[in-house]
């Protein structure tokens, strides 16, 4: 469902990305673990290409990354992503917020971009909050809208990034809940995330990032408790 094949990215000449291979089956769940600055952020700004790379070849469903700016507009719509900090439309209502993309990009009418709204925001255990506004929402009530809001453009796939590092400890279980739910709906997945409970529940392939490079690929079983790699077991020494 998506490959990357032999990516590489510089900042200027910061290489950032070296030769990363990666290949994501149909309703599999990915976890990408790392240090800070390792590339995780700009690996996924790359599969749906908010960012721009120099070698490589990326394809979502077997369709390469486009090139014109309409095309890719359709791409990032197709995959959807979740970042660290919500960016919901603080004027907005949440059920407004859920509807924008739906109306703005996918140009549905607004009875329908309502239902699917109220569809997705049933899906995250908000239906009670569409006339709210985010500032009256905690944490990880606002991560929900924002995985709603995500899941109404009706993407082939989600992008996590690391979503639920800016939440108060007790928020965190239920945004890493709902996506657990969304996982066993069959939602094809990648999540770059510290939590290792969750990837060890439920990750199908862990990827073991260092210094722009895939170092080791398995499943969280195998990479929590036999890691191969010296650089894999001495990060894990440090965060498990
Ligand atoms: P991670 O998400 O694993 O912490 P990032 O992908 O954010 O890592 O960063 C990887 C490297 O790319 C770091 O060296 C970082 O400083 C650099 N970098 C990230 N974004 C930019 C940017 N917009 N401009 C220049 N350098 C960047
Ligand atoms: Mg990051």
């Amino acid at each position: 469902m998506i490959s990357v094949k032999s990516l590489n990215k510089w900042f200027g000449d910061n290489h950032v990305l070296r030769d990363v291979d990666m290949n994501v089956e149909e309703s599999e769940v990915v976890v990408v673990i790392g240090a800070s600055g390792s590339g995780k952020s700009t690996f996924l700004r790359c599969i749906n290409r908010l960012e721009d790379y120099q070698k490589g070849e990326i394809t979502i469903n077997g369709r390469p990354h486009p090139t014109s700016e309409k095309r890719l507009n359709e791409l990032r719509s197709k995959v959807g992503m979740v970042f660290q900090h919500f960016n919901l439309f603080p004027h907005m209502s949440v059920l407004s917020n859920v509807m924008e993309g739906p109306t703005q990009v996918r140009d549905m009418k607004k009875s329908r971009a309502r239902e699917l709204a109220r569809h997705y925001l049933d899906k995250v255990g908000l239906s009670d909050k569409e006339e709210a506004y985010p500032e009256m929402l905690s944490g990880g009530q606002k991560q929900r809208v924002a995985i709603a809001r995500a899941l109404a453009m009706e993407p082939e796939a989600m992008l996590f990034d690391e979503p639920t590092s800016a939440l108060d400890p007790e928020l965190v279980g239920e945004v890493l809940a709902t996506m657990k739910k969304l996982a066993n709906d069959g939602m094809t997945m990648i999540v770059v995330t510290h939590e290792m409970g969750f990837a060890r529940e439920v990750a199908d392939t862990v990827h073991y990032m260092d210094q722009g490079k895939v170092v080791e690929t398995a499943t969280p079983e195998r990479l929590f408790t036999a890691p191969t790699q010296e650089r894999t077991q001495e990060f894990l020494s440090q965060i498990l």
